[in-house]
């Protein structure tokens, strides 16, 4: 199983961190072993002081295919949830800085959250709001509406590189407001008012 995970899909958030906003998406990866299904609490690693929050649609693939064009794509997922892209934001910074790969900063153990899953049929997934807050307070809001590539343009471009697999996750890229977490945060994230996802910062 691999995770997918697009950059600077939102430009508002790629406006934030100072990035051009692209034209075509930024792809990068992440191992396995980073999911975390927020049963227990994440642990801040100890190789970074500056660890934040990216809450982003997730879609579970469901379906072998390479090449997909995207007015297929949606019959290869049939569930989605709220997940968030832990970052280490100051090693991340230190890699672009030298022009080297991210990985350390994006896919360590516990970096891949993943909320409950919810089915597609039952969603708008072209104009599906979600929330993340934290300790109770609203920090980002998004509309898949927003996004630069949409789900299936997503679908389609990965899939010219990558042959995407059952199981496989794409993480859609975060809106604004992107933050850090400290030791005894709670975030809570949510999909059309519908509370998915709940973990508590160590
Ligand atoms: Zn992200």
């Amino acid at each position: 199983m691999k995770i997918i995970c697009i950059g600077r899909n939102y430009a508002d958030h790629a406006k934030e961190l100072g990035n051009e906003v692209p034209t075509e998406p930024v792809i990068f990866m992440k191992p396995d072993s980073a999911v975390f299904r927020q049963r227990d609490a994440f642990y801040i690693p100890d190789w970074t002081n500056d660890v934040h929050y990216e809450a982003e649609i997730v879609v579970r693939i469901n379906r072998l295919g390479k090449k997909i064009e995207a007015k297929f794509a949606s019959k290869y997922y049939a569930e989605f949830t709220v997940g968030i892209d832990f970052t280490a934001r100051d090693v991340q910074q230190k890699l672009k800085s030298k022009g080297l790969p991210w990985e350390k900063a994006k896919g360590f153990d516990q970096s891949a959250v993943l909320g409950d899953f919810l089915p597609v049929s039952a969603y708008d997934l072209d104009n599906l709001s979600f929330e993340l807050h934290k300790n109770g307070e609203l920090v980002q809001q998004g509309n898949t509406k927003l996004m630069l590539n949409s789900i299936p343009q997503i679908v389609e471009h990965c899939s010219q590189y990558f042959t995407l697999k059952i199981g496989d996750l794409i993480f859609t890229g975060t809106p604004a407001g992107v933050g850090p977490v400290a030791v005894g945060d709670e975030l809570q994230g949510y999909v059309q008012g519908k509370k998915v996802l709940h973990v508590k910062i160590r």
